[in-house]
């Protein structure tokens, strides 16, 4: 059916599939090793599998015995540092190191089998030299809490259990039909083509060649890398393709983790530090390779000739627009093309145009009151399926922002020209996510709009009900609130960061997470402790959604710069001087914060205005309830939630806002050393900032 099952997001259909799914050690037939062993693989957990088996070590004040299955030379290598890094961890613990025992198990009669007599030989030196036993020709026949059970060997105690053995295929490749070699790697031929399948390649670890047997080595995957792409291409444009030749021989170099490291190549041993060092740049430069990309170049677009030099400069700065909320018109945009539109005037509009809130509020004659918002925006991610969940995720946001339940939905999408059959399925993906998150929120989906266009787009126009007592505005902010923020700010930054390939992928992922969390709990948990107003901060960023509170509640707001909570990676990325498209005009907004010259020169100032999408709540609760009201969000899962300021009475001064630098204002006003003073109040100054 040419589609890739998954398990926790609907089939990805493909023209021509490239599977390069690796190895994995082999637990599936010895009893027990699934539940008692820690598996090398997947490599990406493993470190956290590392450190909670250190933090056991650690409980039990070092004394623990330590058995790794596996001595070829991935095996080798981790025991190895293994060894050292508990050791080192023992002992700066002020515990006894000598209470850790290790021990290399392996199946056949020799440790590193596939690699030379001399080779072998330094390692067994090196094992012995740091107290670490060998038992061979033991094969593992099943795994108990505590100890090992060896064939012909007997039991074999061991607290903590590292399992590297040789690698294994994926299981579930046996059920997709593909052609297997006995052992269960895919069959290729020697244009890395599944045999018999020409619309599937695959390389690395998970091969096998007919006619020879590669070693399960990064070495090979890598070099097969280049040929891999060349040879889709060639079937992508319908060219003959190439033959991959792996080379016959191959440079291996093992540390032994004291940074010093063995190498071999041609039956020829080398060993010393120098050795270390050569493999560590090996090692980081090929890392290098794959995190600092080369930025991305933007073709000059054919600008017309314009004498407006700063009309000129706006266009062409158009090619690098951001999508999601980075793509919103901006606030002093949208006031100014607003200004003077006068709306029809009906009686059940309770909030409409002339007091802009989250979302309109109609009175259709119920005992509750309709909330209306829409939302729409151009894709941020390439995968419909996501940006399906961000959408529908971020519409909801302006209903729960106003206490509201949601209750129905229109879907409006745009999705590009193309193949019949790619349009559909990208519409489905698109659709299918953001249903998943409406129905998570009780939402239903009622109908909708969709059109080709240029590019990937999505919105919801919501509809939801909300009490009319229990609807919270955005002019309810007291003097003596704190400001409650539910999710870090950053999307803005690290989306266009991402956009010119300066983002790493984990800060990508972690912002993509928290755009799919709903606010939907988050609301829930301030009406618990008695909210007052709220909003959902988005495109006009922090700053510029503040601004609209404080604004309609006339009050000033002093905020915490330093509790402001951030994604991963948004501080390099601002550091890199890195923005969405729509700060520039978020920043105008900066007219609102006083003392300027000193605010302006905090690093994180410029986060404060970086458009969000499907950002978080901005609530205010009484600041007796504050902190028990963030201790709640981050059990419910808001991990980043945190009070970052407090409402005060309208100062004299012009600008609203004020940014606590020292973090001690915050402190004072949490100790209840703020007193509400009856202050002057200054509309009038109110009304003169610009926005
Ligand atoms: C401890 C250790 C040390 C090693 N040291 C070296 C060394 O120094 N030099 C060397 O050349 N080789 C070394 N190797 C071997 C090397 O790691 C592998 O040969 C190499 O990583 C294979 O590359 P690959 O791309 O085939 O698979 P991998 O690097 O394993 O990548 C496979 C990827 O596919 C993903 N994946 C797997 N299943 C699925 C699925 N069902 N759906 C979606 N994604 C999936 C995995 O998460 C992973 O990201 C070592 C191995 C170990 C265990």
């Amino acid at each position: 059916g040419r589609r890739v099952i998954c398990r926790s997001r609907p089939p990805v259909p493909y023209d021509l599939l490239s599977l390069n799914i690796g190895s994995t050690p082999n637990t599936a037939g010895v009893p027990g090793a699934s539940e008692h062993a820690i598996p090398v693989k997947p490599i990406d957990g493993f470190l956290r599998r590392f450190e909670a088996l250190q933090t056991r070590v650690l409980a039990r004040k070092g004394r623990a015995a330590v058995a790794l299955v596996g001595a070829g030379a991935g095996g080798v290598e981790l025991l190895l540092a293994a060894e050292h890094r508990l050791r080192h961890a023992v002992r700066h613990a002020g515990f006894d190191a000598s209470g850790l025992s290790f021990v290399l198990v392996s199946d056949v009669p020799n440790i590193l089998p596939s690699f030379p007599a001399a080779f072998r030989a330094r390692f067994h030196s090196i094992l012995a030299a740091r107290g670490i036993a060998v038992v061979t020709g033991a094969p593992v026949t099943a795994v108990e809490t505590g100890r090992l059970m060896l064939a012909g060997y007997g039991p074999l105690a061991a607290d903590e259990i590292l399992w590297t053995t040789q690698a294994a295929p994926a299981r579930w490749l046996a059920k997709a039909g593909l052609p297997l070699d006995p052992r269960g790697f895919l069959k290729v031929d020697s244009m890395l083509r599944v045999i018999g399948q020409d619309d599937v390649f695959a390389a690395g670890d998970t091969i096998a060649f007919s006619d020879r047997e590669l070693p399960k080595s990064g070495v090979y995957a890598v070099r097969a890398g280049p040929a891999l792409a060349d040879n889709i291409r060639r079937t992508l444009t319908g060219r003959s393709l190439r033959r991959f030749k792996p080379q016959r021989e191959a440079l291996y170099l093992v540390s032994t983790g004291e940074r010093h490291a063995v190498g071999t190549r041609n039956g020829v041993v080398v060993e010393g530090a120098w050795v270390w060092r050569w493999k560590d740049w090996i090692d980081r430069r090929f890392m290098r390779k794959y995190n600092d990309l080369p930025e991305m170049k933007v073709a000059p677009a054919a600008l017309p000739p314009l004498a407006d030099r700063e009309a000129l400069k706006e266009i062409s700065a158009i090619a690098m627009r951001c999508g999601g909320c980075g793509a919103k018109v901006g606030a002093t945009v949208l006031t100014r093309a607003l200004a003077g539109l006068i709306p029809a005037a009906r009686a059940d509009v309770v909030v409409g145009l002339d007091a802009p809130d989250d979302a309109a509020l109609v009175d259709v004659g119920g005992e509750k009151l309709s909330l209306q918002t829409v939302d729409y925006f151009r894709a941020i991610v390439d995968d419909p399926y996501t940006l399906g969940k961000i959408a529908a995720n971020h519409a909801l946001g302006d209903v729960y922002a106003m206490g509201g339940e949601p209750q129905t939905a229109l879907a409006i999408a745009t999705v590009p020209y193309g193949l019949e059959s790619k349009v559909e399925a990208d519409l489905s993906a698109m659709i299918t996510g953001a249903n998943e998150v409406l129905r998570e929120a009780r939402c239903a989906l009622v109908g909708g709009h969709s059109s080709e266009g240029a590019e990937l787009a999505l919105g919801f126009a919501v509809n939801g009900l909300v009490p009319a007592a229990a609807a919270l505005r955005k002019d309810g902010l007291t003097p003596g609130d704190g400001l409650i923020l539910t999710k870090p700010l950053g999307t803005g930054t690290l989306l266009a960061a991402d956009m010119r390939g300066r983002a790493k992928a984990r800060w990508v992922m972690a912002a993509i997470a928290h755009m799919i969390q709903s606010n939907g709990k988050a609301a829930e948990i301030f009406r618990r402790y008695g909210v007052h107003a709220a909003t959902d901060v988005t495109g006009f960023g922090l700053i510029g959604h503040l601004i609209e509170m404080v604004r309609a509640s006339n009050v000033d707001a002093t905020l915490d710069i330093d509790r402001v909570p951030l994604l991963d990676g948004a501080r390099e990325t601002v550091a890199l001087g890195i923005f969405s498209s729509l700060q520039p005009q978020n920043v105008r907004l900066r007219r609102a914060i006083r003392d300027l010259a000193a605010a302006g020169q905090h690093p994180l100032y410029p986060l404060l205005f970086d458009p969000q999408t499907s950002g978080g709540l901005l609530a205010a609760v009484p600041l007796a309830e504050a902190e028990r009201c963030v201790a709640a969000l981050r059990a419910a899962g808001y991990a980043g939630a945190d009070l970052i300021g407090f409402v005060t009475e309208r100062s004299a001064a012009l600008e609203p806002i004020s940014l606590d630098l020292t973090g001690q204002r915050l402190a004072e006003a949490l100790a209840g050393l703020y007193t509400t003073r009856a202050r002057p109040h200054a509309l009038q100054q109110v009304a003169d900032i610009t926005l």
